[in-house]
């Protein structure tokens, strides 16, 4: 379905291409709230009174809003022409189905609301005068509360950069997850946004977390990520880290699939159901030893270099 504002020109194609056209391959430090949840600030946003003899008042930066459409479960506004054909909508229109058929989760309907910003200026002016304690991040994605009865309201803020597919897929995972579920552990919610904000060939390879963990000595410790708890304590060792133990369970035995899928099923009705390494363990005897090798599977086309006395 696609709703547009009538009388208004396409966007700018370009403008996407550009966006588009330089886009990397992964995204680290990405907004997602700590506890995942925001209160609106308790000031308003109402125009002050006019009074001629005062000095200028700084103008509130607010969230775009003069173009909308709606893809899926998403409605993205902006201040410039949007051009509904453009594929980046449809291929985040099969976001929720890809994320349903791999975590085995319904598909939620909660609607989430994008505001595309045209710049990197306009979107900190925004994000810094709304939430002015959170830091400068890319993109962001708000879980904020409504009332107890209520579902939450689902937020996603971003601006044209040239992260922009990977920042929304990642954002957009976030937002997805909590529409169904009724927590998500920190590492899980960022191990999940590191293997979704990939597009669907790439089968959840973060190339770039890959290397990094390959030159790092990474040495896993789920234990350790398990207990994090707070957005500052994720740091980009732990997002890789993060995307690699949901890569390696969804992509190594169907006995490993099972345990984050489980778990991830459990999270539908138990916010807090414990750790996932004691689950694990009980498939896996040393997960943290059988992560590695996964990853070595995963480095091994890369690393097909003739090696002398070797072939
Ligand atoms: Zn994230």
């Amino acid at each position: 379905m696609t709703d547009r504002v009538p009388g208004r020109t396409d966007w700018s194609r370009r403008q996407m291409l550009h966006a588009l056209g330089a886009l990397s391959l992964a995204s680290l430090g990405c907004g997602l709230l700590p506890g995942r949840t925001a209160k609106a600030p308790a000031h308003s946003t109402a125009e002050p009174a006019s009074n001629p003899s005062a000095l200028p008042i700084p103008t509130t930066p607010k969230k775009p809003g003069k173009y909308f459409h709606r893809v899926s479960q998403y409605v993205f506004y902006s201040d410039f022409p949007l051009e509904p054909t453009d594929p980046l909508f449809a291929e985040l229109e099969g976001l929720p189905d890809q994320i349903q058929a791999e975590l085995k989760l319904p598909t939620g309907t909660s609607i989430i609301q994008v505001f595309l910003f045209e710049d990197q200026e306009k979107y900190e002016a925004y994000i810094q005068a709304r939430y002015p304690k959170l830091p400068v991040r890319r993109a962001y994605f708000f879980a904020e509360q409504r009332g107890s009865s209520l579902p939450d309201d689902l937020t996603v803020c971003t601006w044209l950069g040239k992260h922009l597919r990977t920042d929304l897929r990642h954002e957009l995972t976030h937002a997805l997850l909590h529409g169904v579920l009724k927590a998500v552990p920190l590492w899980l919610d960022e191990g999940i946004a590191g293997v979704f904000e990939q597009p669907a060939h790439q089968a959840g390879v973060n190339t770039q977390h890959l290397e990094a963990l390959r030159k790092s000595g990474f040495a896993p410790n789920l234990a350790r990520l398990e207990k994090l708890g707070q957005v500052h304590q994720m740091e980009k060792p732990e997002y890789q880290e993060a995307w690699a133990w949901v890569h390696f369970l969804l992509h190594s035995t169907p006995a490993n699939g099972k345990v984050i899928r489980d778990y991830i099923q459990t999270l539908r009705t138990n916010p807090n159901p414990g750790p996932l390494l004691p689950k694990l363990e009980a498939v896996v005897p040393d997960p943290n030893r059988v992560l590695t090798e996964h990853l070595t599977k995963l480095e091994a086309p890369r690393l097909a270099v003739p090696v002398a006395g070797a072939r």
